[in-house]
């Protein structure tokens, strides 16, 4: 791609609203109105498409380095464009873990190469996820990747006074911690969500109140050391209960939920489909709706994927046996729209995927406009589309994805990375 390739994409609503004409140069939006117009620009006819901010993911696990074999990080920011993003936050439990500079450096240095969205990687908090030892926190933010997010995801920071020497450390630096809330003495053994479906089905069960009970402790913790905490993958409807107090009493606390929360519940553990475990678990209905409130009503701030590769063999095995996990790239904004279009507007849906998530990470080139003077992050998307989605078809290395065969809204068209097209008509540009 030529530098200062420029393009004019005709007849587009930007996030919702009249159609407009938006011209791409140099990398960022140069112009919008009616009748823009400019030689040499090649023109992209966008008539009844929506342009979005380019989606960010505060939670995505793109298994490289170690699990090669699941997603690699040029493979999952390819279906990270599909699905309309520009940017990702890697999770750090790779193999070997993201706890040093040298880790998160070439994460950072795969993401480049790949040049599909920015590949910003989430260091470890303690060493080898371990839980006993801080790992090198400033180290990983003063490296070339420049970490912000830190996370032990997969495994909670479960000891209290690790958690609070965590929150003092990143303070310095405006870091946040993003916790993955289990208290693992309550989830032992766990295959699902304890509830009514469990006990028929005879499966041990993962407590609300194991989530719950962290994230209470969390935010005091945060509101002691004057830190910010994310928390991710919000999963029952008592951690809302908890986020809104916090965030009544001003605690520097943000919180995610994954689209797969706001869709399916608990009852499809029935079918012993290991394609439905994951962890948190699927809840009930009830907290499928408080979820579903709690993001329209801000308590929640972002939706995030938690996209979760799984080589075929980790996964189309008996449920105990099986890696909790989902693919969520390519189906987020679907699914997202699918559940939540009519309370959330598209402008809802640019806050919650795209500039909340970039301001959460750190991103000040992403989860804007797209607006004039703006870097060319955006996606374009047809809301009037409908797509059957084949796992087969997924440009992800792996296969578990819970939606195959369903019919799903909205379709992303074309993705814009500072200026040059990641996708186009529906396709992946390299
Ligand atoms: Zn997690």
């Amino acid at each position: 791609m030529s530098a200062g390739a420029a393009y004019l994409i005709k007849g587009v609503s930007v996030v919702g609203g009249e159609p407009t004409d938006l011209l791409v140069r140099d990398g960022a939006v140069a112009e919008e109105g009616r009748g823009v117009s400019a030689a040499g620009a090649t023109v992209i006819d966008a008539s009844g498409l929506i342009a979005l901010p380019g989606l960010v993911d505060l939670h995505t696990h793109l298994r490289e380095p170690g699990r090669e074999d699941a997603e690699t990080v040029e493979s999952g920011s390819r279906a990270a464009a599909l699905g309309g993003y520009t940017a990702v936050c890697a999770m750090a439990n790779t193999s070997p873990v993201a706890d040093t500079a040298g880790v998160v450096e070439q994460v950072w240095r795969l993401g480049r190469e790949a040049g599909l969205v920015d590949v910003r990687p989430i260091g470890a908090v303690t060493v080898g996820l371990g839980g006993e030892r801080l790992a090198e926190l400033g180290a990983m933010a003063d490296s070339a990747a420049r970490v912000r997010i830190f996370s032990d995801d997969g495994s909670c920071v479960a000891d209290p006074r690790l958690m609070r020497r965590a929150l003092e450390y990143v303070k310095a630096f405006d870091g946040v911690i993003a916790q993955h809330a289990e208290e693992p003495r309550l989830t032992e053994g766990a295959q699902m969500h304890e509830g009514v479906a469990s006990a028929r089905l005879g499966m041990a069960g993962w407590p609300a109140v194991a989530e719950e009970a962290i994230i209470a402790r969390d935010v005091l913790l945060a509101e002691h050391v004057g830190a910010r905490l994310h928390v991710c993958h919000v999963s029952t409807a008592g951690s809302v209960e908890i986020l809104r107090w916090a965030k009544l009493r001003r605690i520097a606390v943000t919180a995610e939920v994954t689209p797969h929360h706001l869709l399916l519940t608990d009852d499809r553990a029935s079918g012993y489909d290991p394609v439905f475990k994951v962890n948190p678990p699927l809840r009930t209905a009830a907290d499928v709706s408080a979820l579903r409130a709690a993001l329209v009503d801000g308590v929640i701030d972002a939706v995030a994927t938690d996209h979760a590769p799984h080589a075929v063999q980790d996964k189309e095995c008996e449920w105990a046996y099986a890696r909790p996990g989902m693919l969520g790239l390519e189906t987020a904004l679907s699914i997202v729209v699918d559940a939540l279009l009519d309370e959330l507007g598209w402008e809802g849906i640019a806050e919650r995927m795209s500039r909340t998530p970039a301001r959460v990470a750190g991103l000040p080139g992403h989860g804007h406009g797209p607006a004039p003077g703006r870097p060319a992050n955006l996606t374009l998307v047809d809301p009037a589309a409908r797509w059957t989605v084949d796992a087969g078809l997924l440009a992800s290395r792996s296969r578990n994805t819970p939606y195959a065969g369903m019919e799903l809204p909205v379709r992303v068209i074309a993705t814009f990375l500072r200026g040059e097209p990641t996708v186009l008509d529906g396709k992946a540009v390299h």
